[in-house]
Order: structure tokens, then sequence, then C-alpha cells
């Protein structure tokens, strides 16, 4: 891990043994820190922000560092994308988009840098006798750790660090125990393009010891978390301490809603790669179809032959669209659901069963006959499942779609214009997509509604939770 510009071999929690999801074989070995290590890499976060070696510097010096760690990710792409492949066993071409998507927004960060910038009221307050110059300050929060989970490592972490560095911050990152490898050779970069040492940091270890000190500790201001609503819920908890700032992307069940005046031919393969990319274990999959009752029949066969035509295995083999899950644990947790949902009444159109013998694969899965009390229904699987219903009316889907305590995603598959707008703004989620999945920009802020968490990414308003605003009244006498 790296603390304080030191890389460090020997941790006090031991160590963690890297596996190879497509194989089950151990391929790395790193180490797991623990309040020790989490304690050494926030007092050289603090020591870094204090002397203001980095937020100190002119916005357009950390402008230029930043693109330069562009820059060197773009140049080692090929060497990043295995990584992934290798550590979280994602299909290659998932892996391109991902590295691809982190230079893109590093770039877009780098700009930024720049633009930490406030705003100017003194003609609003002045005025009847009165002369104030007033206006608002910006400035980077402080230390921020920055929590990130396994299902793109990568990706995940560069959505945080990127905003959080262009505002000035120092950061502690921990990355998932599954996945540490891209965020290892990120840091290193990040070094290498100039970005001083201690103002990137790197702590390994388990989330109940090392992100759980992190979250506990009173030297760090503002936690930026993605991962699961159960674990969110204990950061909220944790960060009560000192008051922490606290940003959670957590869990889903987002709806995609198919409507008979679709274009089908154009919407299948969305909709089924919605929900099986990345092996479902997204946070913003399409786990939960509607589809009108005139083309259900159509729309869910369709989908069905899309997933029974994706290649599942090792990442590595370009052909293969579908990679394996994260864990063993991971595995029996989705294999559970699907046989809950056997149990609970539930139609399997396709899939159901693990797959070979090594490593943690799992078919395409399509239920259909489900009901909203079951657990296929309601819970986040994390997983290549889908569940399918008929709908008849506009009001109906609305309400079965919004039938859930997550909302991150939803997406509306119609040609009619005036219906997905009136669509969109009555259901309860932070993205919607029409005749489209999952498209994510650094133009627009990304989160969800209710528990899918707090606060945005991405966007303007990503930038501005990476920072503190201050407001100056000064009066001036003539
Ligand atoms: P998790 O939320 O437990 O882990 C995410 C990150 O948080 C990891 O870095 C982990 O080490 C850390 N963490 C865990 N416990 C912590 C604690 N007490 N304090 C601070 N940090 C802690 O997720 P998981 O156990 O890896 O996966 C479980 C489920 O979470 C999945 O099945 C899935 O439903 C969901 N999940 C969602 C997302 C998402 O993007 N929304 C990502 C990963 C997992």
């Amino acid at each position: 891990m790296l603390i304080g510009g030191d890389w460090v071999r020997d941790a006090s929690a031991g160590e963690t043994s890297i596996l190879d999801p497509a194989t089950g074989a151990s391929v790395a070995s790193v180490p797991a820190g623990g309040q020790q290590e989490v304690d050494r890499a926030v007092v050289a976060a603090r020591a870094s922000f204090a002397d203001a070696r980095w937020r100190g510097l002119p916005a357009n010096e950390r402008r230029r560092i930043l693109w330069r760690f562009a820059d060197l990710i773009e140049a080692n792409k090929g060497e990043f994308t295995q990584l992934e492949v290798i550590d979280n066993g994602m299909p290659l071409a998932f892996a391109e988009w991902e590295i691809s998507a982190c230079v893109d927004w590093l770039r877009n960060a780098a700009g930024l840098a720049t633009q930490l910038y406030g705003r100017n009221a003194s003609s609003a307050m002045s005025g009847g006798g009165m002369d104030m110059h007033a206006y608002t300050e910006v400035s980077p929060v402080g230390v921020v750790a920055l929590i990130v989970p396994w299902n793109a490592p990568a990706g995940n972490l560069m959505i945080k660090l990127a905003p959080a560095l262009a505002a000035g911050n120092s950061c502690v990152v921990k990355p998932a125990e599954e996945t540490p490898l891209s965020t290892l050779r990120l840091a290193e970069l990040a070094l290498e393009a100039g970005i001083p040492e201690g103002v990137l940091n790197v702590v390994l270890g388990l989330g109940h010891v090392a992100g759980q000190a992190l979250a506990d500790h009173p030297g760090v201001d503002k936690i930026s978390f993605t991962g699961s609503t159960e674990t969110g819920k204990k950061i909220v908890r944790a960060s009560a301490g000192n008051l922490k700032r606290v940003t959670l992307e957590l869990g889903g069940k987002s709806p995609a809603i198919v409507f008979d005046d679709a274009d089908l031919e154009a919407t299948i393969p969305q909709v089924a790669m919605g929900i099986f990319a990345n092996t479902g274990q997204v946070c913003f999959a399409g786990s939960r179809l509607y589809v009108q009752r005139g083309v259900y029949d159509k729309v869910v066969a369709g989908v069905a032959d899309f997933a029974r035509s994706l290649k599942i295995g090792s990442g590595f083999d370009p052909a293969n669209m579908l990679g394996p899950l994260i864990s063993r644990k991971q595995r029996d947790r989705v294999t559970g659901f699907i046989g809950s949902g056997r149990e609970q009444g539930g139609e399997v159109v396709t899939g159901g069963n693990a797959v070979g013998d090594s490593g943690f694969f799992v078919e395409p899965t399509i239920f259909a006959n489900v009901h909203r009390n079951m657990d296929i229904m309601r819970e986040e699987i994390f997983g290549p499942v889908l569940v399918a219903t008929p709908f008849d009316g506009m009001d109906e889907v609305v309400s079965a779609a919004n039938d859930t305590r997550y909302g991150l995603g939803a997406g509306i598959f119609s040609r009619d214009v005036n219906k997905v707008h009136l669509i969109a703004r009555r259901l309860e989620a932070g993205n919607v997509w029409v005749n489209c999945y999952g498209v994510v920009h650094p133009s627009l802020p990304f989160g969800g509604f209710k528990e899918s968490g707090w606060g945005r990414e991405m966007g303007a308003e990503g930038f501005a939770a990476f920072t503190e605003v201050k407001s100056v009244f000064v009066k001036l006498t003539a």
C-alpha cells in the first residue's frame, strides 16, 4: 500500500490473497492494513493538506499534472485492462471501456481544477447608503476517504479521485479487498505524473477493519463511498463522530419499462445488456423488466434468446460476453436468490444454474411469473438475474417501478416523446434513460433517490461535493 509516498509491504492485519474469479486460483498476495496503517495514511494526508503542497499549487499546474496522469493511464491502457480482467473477471471489452472512461473523466476533472471559484453578490447587497463587497470562496474539503467496491475497481475509484484531486483535496483510498490491483498501479502513475507524496494514499484491507477505521477516523473530513446500502448505513453511523461530509452511491433495483410502441429490435439488446453487462454486477443494472402486455411474450422471448447467445467464460477471450461473478460468496448469494425465486413460485424462462467446475460463473437468468413480495423482486441480487412482469397502463407501471426502497436508475423504451417525458418526471430515480440504458457522462450528475444514496457524483454537483463554500461579507466605507 502507499502511505505518505512510501510503499508499505508489511501490514498489521496480515495478507490478503487475490483470486482470479475465472479460475478461483490465487494470483497475488497483498498486505492487509488495520488501524495502524489507516492512522499513518490519515496523518500523511493531513500533513500534505496542511503544508498545501497540492492545494497550494496554481490551479493550472494541478490541471497539467492531472492531464499527465491521464496520459500515463492511456499509455498503459493494455496493462490496466489486463489487471481489471484478472482481478474482477470482467470481459476485455468492458475493461477497455472502463479504462477509457477513467482517462476521459480524469481529463474532464483536470479542467475543473481551474474552475474552483465562487460568485459575487455585491450588487445585490449594496445600495441605500450601504456598500458591500460580498462573495463566496470555494476551497477543498480537506482529507477525503474514498472507499470503493469491486465491481468496476478503476472506474469507481476514478469517479471520486479525479474531482477530489482537482479540487485540491488530499486522499486516502481504500479499494475493495477483492480488487486492489488497478488501484495500486494507478497510485504508482499518480506519483509519476507529479502528484506530491502524501496527497494520494492507498490503504488495503478488509471493509470491517480498514474501511471501518477510516470511517471512524477523526482526521478524515469527508467520505465518498460506493457499495452496498447496508455498508452505507454503517458509514453514516461512523461518520457522526466528527460529522464527516458523506457521499453515498449505493445499491439499486432499477426498472426497465418497455411500451408496445417501442422499436423492439433496438430495445431487446439494450434491455438484455442493461442487466447482463458485467454479469449483473452494476449498481444501476436494469434488474426489473416491465413490458406492456401486447408485446410481453415477444420481448421476454427476445431477451431470453439474447441471453442464451452470450458466451460465458474468461474475460480474456474476446468472444466471451459474460465473465464470472467476483467470488464464491457472491456466486452462492446469486444462486441462493435463484433458488428462492423458484421456491416462491417464479418461472425460470432461461438460465438458472451455476456453470463449470472452476471459477464463479452463473448463467444469465430470467424469471417470469413474479410478484411484488418475492425476494428476487425486492432485493438487489448483483448478478445476472432479471425478473419480468407484464403491465397494461401508465399509472400501473409507474407505481410498480417506484415500488422499491431504491431509486438509482430507470429505463424507458417507447417512440412516444410525450409519454416518455411524463413518465420520466414521475419515476423516483436519479438517472432515467430513454431508448438507451446506463449512459454516464461527466457533464451530468449520477446518483440515487431513496436508499440508493446521498448526494451525487460527476457533473457540477459531483465537483461541489468535494468542496466547502464560505460566504465573505466586507462592509466598504467611503
Ligand atoms: P460492501 O459495501 O461491503 O463493500 C464496498 C466497500 O466498502 C469495500 O471496499 C469494502 O471493503 C468496504 N467496507 C465494507 N464494510 C465496511 C465498513 N464497515 N466500513 C467501511 N468500509 C467498509 O459490498 P460487498 O460486501 O463487497 O458486496 C455486497 C453487496 O453490495 C453486493 O452483493 C451488492 O449488492 C452490493 N454492491 C453494490 C455496489 C454498487 O455499486 N452499488 C458495489 C458493490 C457491491
